[in-house]
């Protein structure tokens, strides 16, 4: 592994748990769990025991409510275009800061009955906004995710799904950057996550469907997962995945750190700014904005030395490219091309 990895919003190394869990389910359960036979039986019954502790592990609840998954990005196109097509008439309204594999399929299933929801400038939805698009009629529902993968910026899930339920509007939460790092909200109707960011496996994650988005499918083929997502599950990813998450990381000690490694860098480059410092952020996510007037290079050179860092999201990669997210609160080309994101692990 790279020496000195400060990228683990982009993604993180399997945990030993993870590993271990893949390793034992691919060679003891390699059958298929839709099989009719005693070993695939096998396969199916671990496959259900690794729902009901993920349920368990999501704060508790009903386990046929969860439907696995490759990942968050298969989990918010399908969720997002099930929604879009049992409501046709229905505008869906989405914070201007989502993640690409939120934005991207609610433009498409959407186009022309979408509303982009503003941010302040600290990076947390703007919620008199909401309410207003809420309060007019016709959204019947909302994206906006949990944790800013760029900035860390937590959102205010709970006034959101406040507002969502008085006004009959369906909760889509991309909580991929929360889940395994904090408590999952468990008030949304549509819950996103995905195991490579809390040390399972890439390609593999979940979504919850709650009571009120039942009727939501994912993918069309076979009968798997009850029907809301076609195609053979990746046990060994999935049992790997829930072993990530049980294992779990001591966030709590992380906030301390992010904040004395803020301070320490403000101390020796004067000006630095931190950006929606002023907002509840991730614990493990500093978004820094170095001074206009300070030599770029010594971020360079750190990429040079091993550590790794990088200018934002993964997705949008290079300190050139633009970042949607600050452009949204407000931030010039000037500023967000002096970027760094630093994300530690637990
Ligand atoms: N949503 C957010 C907030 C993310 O940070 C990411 C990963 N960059 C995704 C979705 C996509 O997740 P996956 O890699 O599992 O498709």
């Amino acid at each position: 592994m790279t020496p000195a990895y400060f990228d683990h919003n982009a993604t993180t190394p399997l945990s030993s748990a993870a590993r271990q869990a893949w390793l034992e389910t691919a060679d003891r359960y390699w059958h298929n769990p839709s099989s009719l036979y005693p070993p695939a039986g096998a396969a199916r019954r671990r496959l259900e025991d690794a729902r009901e502790q993920l349920a368990e592990l999501l704060g508790g609840g009903d386990s046929e409510e969860v439907v696995f998954t490759s990942g968050a990005t298969e989990a918010n196109n399908g969720a997002l275009a099930s929604i879009a097509s049992l409501a046709p008439d229905a505008h869906c309204a989405v914070a201007a800061f989502e993640h690409p594999s939120v934005l991207a399929p609610a433009r498409r299933h959407f186009a022309g009955r979408l509303v982009e929801n503003g941010t302040t400038r600290e990076g947390e939805i703007d919620l008199p906004q909401l309410e207003t698009a809420l309060a007019g009629g016709g959204v019947g529902s909302v994206a906006v995710m949990a944790a800013n993968n760029e900035t860390g910026a937590l959102q205010p899930v709970g006034q959101i799904s406040e507002l969502c339920r008085r006004h009959g509007a369906l909760y889509h939460c991309d909580a991929a950057q929360l889940i395994g790092r904090g408590p999952a909200p468990r008030d949304v109707d549509v819950l996103v996550g995905s195991a490579h960011k809390f040390g399972g496996p890439k390609g593999v994650g979940f979504v919850r469907f709650g009571e009120r988005a039942r009727h939501l499918t994912l993918q069309a083929g076979g009968p798997q997962e009850n029907r809301r997502r076609g195609g053979t599950e990746d046990l060994p990813g999935i049992v790997a995945m829930v072993a990530a998450l049980a294992e779990g990381v001591d966030w709590a000690s992380q906030a301390g750190a992010r904040d004395r490694f803020e301070q320490n860098i403000a101390g020796r480059i004067p000006g630095t700014e931190v950006v929606a410092a002023g907002a509840p952020r991730l614990p493990n996510t500093s978004m820094l904005i170095v001074p206009a007037g300070r030599n770029l290079k010594w971020l360079t050179r750190l990429g040079r030395n091993g550590v790794a860092v990088s200018t934002g999201s993964a997705c949008s990669s290079g300190a050139e490219s633009g970042s949607h997210v600050l452009a949204a609160m407000g931030y010039g080309r000037t500023r967000w091309r002096r970027r760094r994101r630093f994300c530690r692990a637990g």
